[in-house]
């Protein structure tokens, strides 16, 4: 019969449209379903009720660990009393070279005699034209650029806001591991591999060591690389 979808269609808002009511009168002894925590986790949860969104700005919602947003760069916890640590970037320009719309730029660091400094000078990302796809951070041969879970990047200035410099992309390696604990030791188990690898072929080179890793260790390595969230 014509018209049945738009009638079930109804029915379904208006049953959400009562449950946002009782779920009002089932939170009101626990402070109310609105600024609240608990609440905000179980209406956007599979027993939520009624309206599931949420009034931003006022109630934010956590970002899943795999949300991806303008990369950042990731350094060294800072000593205390400083803002950052060493840079984890050497100014490779990998990044830069497989960055699809080209919106990463890199000036390498210099030594005093004029040799190339593995770390960079200035780094910029144009966020206006970045389009979040994580090429630069899975290319990354140093684990050095993330992609950020800050959203709110929102500015009344369209031009020089909006192109972040190295010191706005900076952050340190324990807001890495806050955002996405999961990748970062997925990451650190991969780079412990590698290290402990590199000392026993080192051993094994002075003559004191144990025989080559066997294929098996490259496949766990693999695999730990495989087990992230992405
Ligand atoms: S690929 Fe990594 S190390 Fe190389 S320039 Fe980009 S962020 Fe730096
Ligand atoms: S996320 Fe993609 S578009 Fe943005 S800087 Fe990285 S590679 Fe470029």
């Amino acid at each position: 019969m014509y018209g049945t979808g738009i009638l079930k269609g109804m029915a379904v808002v208006m049953k959400h449209f009562v449950n946002s009511y009782l779920d009002d009168f089932s939170w009101a002894a626990r402070g109310g379903r609105y600024y609240n925590d608990e609440a905000l986790q179980v209406r956007q949860g599979v027993k939520g009720r009624g309206v599931k969104t949420v009034f931003y700005p006022e109630e934010k919602l956590d970002v899943p660990e795999r949300f991806r947003f303008v990369p950042f760069l990731v350094t060294d916890d800072p000593p205390p009393g400083q803002k950052w640590g060493k840079d984890w970037c050497t100014s490779c320009g990998i990044c830069a070279k497989v960055c699809p719309p080209q919106c990463i730029w890199i000036e390498r660091g210099k030594q005093p005699n004029g040799r190339p400094k593995p770390e960079p000078n200035a780094f910029f990302i144009d966020i206006d034209i970045c389009m979040n796809c994580g090429f630069c951070m899975e290319f990354c041969p140093f684990d050095a650029i993330k992609l950020d879970h800050d959203y709110e990047l929102a500015s009344y200035n369209r031009t020089t806001a909006h192109i972040h410099d190295k010191e706005r992309l900076s952050k340190p390696l324990s807001y890495w591991r806050e955002i996405a604990p999961k990748k970062a030791a997925a990451e650190e188990a991969a780079r412990n591999f590698v290290e402990e690898a590199k000392a026993k072929k080192k051993a094994r080179q002075a003559g004191d060591g144990e025989p080559d890793p066997t294929l098996a260790d490259e496949h766990a390595r693999q695999l730990m690389y495989r087990g992230d969230t992405y």
